[in-house]
């Protein structure tokens, strides 16, 4: 009888009929040294620490790009995004930058059984450009594989300042209709909405406008309600955060409450949002069913923030912190800080706990929840992503190569990182975001700071590398 229970079991996971739940949480900006458990000493993340702890630490993970737009592109697609024009970071009134139709996490899981829901911050466009608020809005993330949304369009730094569900701007009175203005230059004072400067002029939608200290609070309890709602059947909730992305506005709880400013405030309320979704999982007994991932969509970095930083143009400050731990430079960089993500998984009973080198990127999660799931993925589908599921239940090997897009392309291999010579260093707030003047080559198993350029000594290296960033580039796939 035991055997036969055993086998009836074996059946079910091979037919699928045990899919775990997939959440993805994708931070935003918060770099590889702002979690106590990847060292920071100034911030305290309880509850990111209390994952980690019940799971998978990842110390090698990227995000595929080192900004917004090109890391969702690339998640959502498993598509290196500098294959595709008009990636770069997204003015609110872009229209969506994914053809309908093209296999995404989403479309991938829905056909897998999965209800699949987006919250929180989108920033891959809305309908067509220039996006119309007034009216349905699409296509968008219900045109390319979700069955429910709940969004913030862009980012809190620019217009439109209002929630989106589905295809229709929440709260919105039609006699006070949203204009969108963002023909003003950058540089040039920006507009104002609920008190803070953002890039794009919004008149009108004054019913409908977000309450940005309430931001992150509302988005765990859009989260949550999602998962309630779905708690009986397979779910893929992709969960966006505006925190920690400026304008850094958190709840007056969290205010001084970190020794890193309010940019350490603001991961605490980072924290806390981790930690009503792992109590949700608990109360719903879904934890050990759930394959629950936290990580990043770039580095950290420090910003203008507030209107007196905006007006100054100076950045702020966080009391030494180094939010990006050892690695070099930040968000926006071909160096490591500005991909090398915290990453961390965890799935009770499959993902053994502990630490992992294991080199993986974001947009291998495409192949790897196909992998999961029991899907083939179709040739054109997800041209870059590779199947790093055994690495992510615990065997030592990800991927053997991955491109970094930090402005300009670089290219890891093994405890080797090249990036190829360019124009500039980059100035002010852009040092460290350029390509350099002659090429570096890094070995970061001895030198994971990026501080020894030894390009001259191995030419060989250099070369080898350098082909085949070429080939992947001109091949138009890289998938194995
Ligand atoms: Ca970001």
């Amino acid at each position: 009888m035991k055997t036969l229970i055993a086998i009836l079991c074996l059946c079910a996971v091979a037919n699928g009929a045990d899919k775990p739940n997939i959440i993805f949480i994708l931070a935003d900006d918060i770099g590889y040294g702002d979690f106590s458990c990847y060292g920071a000493t100034k911030i305290k993340t309880p509850n990111v620490d209390r994952l980690a702890k019940q799971g998978r630490r990842f110390t090698d993970a990227h995000s595929p790009a080192a900004v917004c737009t090109p890391t969702r592109y690339a998640f959502m697609t498993g598509e290196y995004a500098f294959r595709k024009q008009g990636t770069g970071i997204l003015p609110g009134i872009a229209g969506l930058i994914i053809e309908p139709g093209r296999v995404t996490v989403p479309s991938m899981l829905k056909q897998a059984g999965y209800t699949t829901g987006v919250v929180g911050k989108w920033h891959l466009g809305l309908g067509t450009t220039p996006t119309d608020y007034n009216t349905e809005i699409k296509p968008g993330p219900l045109e390319i594989g979700f069955d429910y949304a709940w969004l913030l369009p862009a980012t809190g730094d620019r217009t439109p300042c209002v929630w989106v569900e589905n295809h229709r701007v929440v709260n919105l009175d039609p006699k006070d209709p949203i204009k969108l203005d963002y023909s003003v230059k950058r540089g040039e004072p920006r507009s104002f909405v609920n008190g803070i400067p953002r890039i794009g002029e919004q008149v009108g939608g004054k019913a409908a406008l977000w309450k940005d200290d309430e931001m992150a609070d509302l988005l765990g309890t859009k989260a949550i309600a999602f998962i309630e709602k779905n708690k009986s059947k397979p779910f893929f909730l992709y969960f966006c955060t505006h925190d920690i992305h400026v304008p850094r506005v958190p709840h007056k709880r969290f205010r001084g409450t970190s020794q890193a400013g309010i940019r350490g405030d603001n991961v605490h309320s980072f924290d806390a949002t981790i930690g009503r979704v792992m109590d949700a999982l608990d109360k719903l007994k879904l934890a050990d069913n759930t394959l629950l991932i936290v990580t990043s969509d770039n580095g950290g970095v420090l910003d203008t923030n507030g209107p007196d930083e905006v007006n100054a143009g100076t950045v702020e400050t966080n009391n030494g912190h180094p939010h990006n731990g050892v690695l070099r430079a930040g968000k926006g960089s071909p160096y490591e800080g500005g991909t090398r993500v915290p990453f961390i998984a965890r799935w009770p009973g499959h993902i053994p706990t502990g630490d992992s080198g294991a080199l993986i990127c974001h947009v291998d999660m495409l192949a790897s929840f196909a992998a999961l799931t029991g899907q083939k993925l179709i040739e054109a589908a997800g041209p870059d992503s590779f199947n790093v599921l055994p690495a992510l239940l615990g065997g030592k090997t990800g991927r053997e190569y991955l491109v970094e897009q930090g402005g300009i392309l670089s290219f890891r291999k093994g405890v080797w990182k090249l990036i190829p010579a360019g124009a500039g260093g980059g100035k002010g707030k852009k040092a460290g975001k350029r390509a350099p003047a002659t090429t570096e080559l890094y070995n970061l198993a001895d030198d994971l700071s990026e501080t020894k350029n030894i390009a001259a000594q191995h030419p060989d290296i250099v070369k080898e590398m350098s082909t085949k960033l070429e080939e992947i580039k001109s091949k138009g796939r890289s998938r194995p």
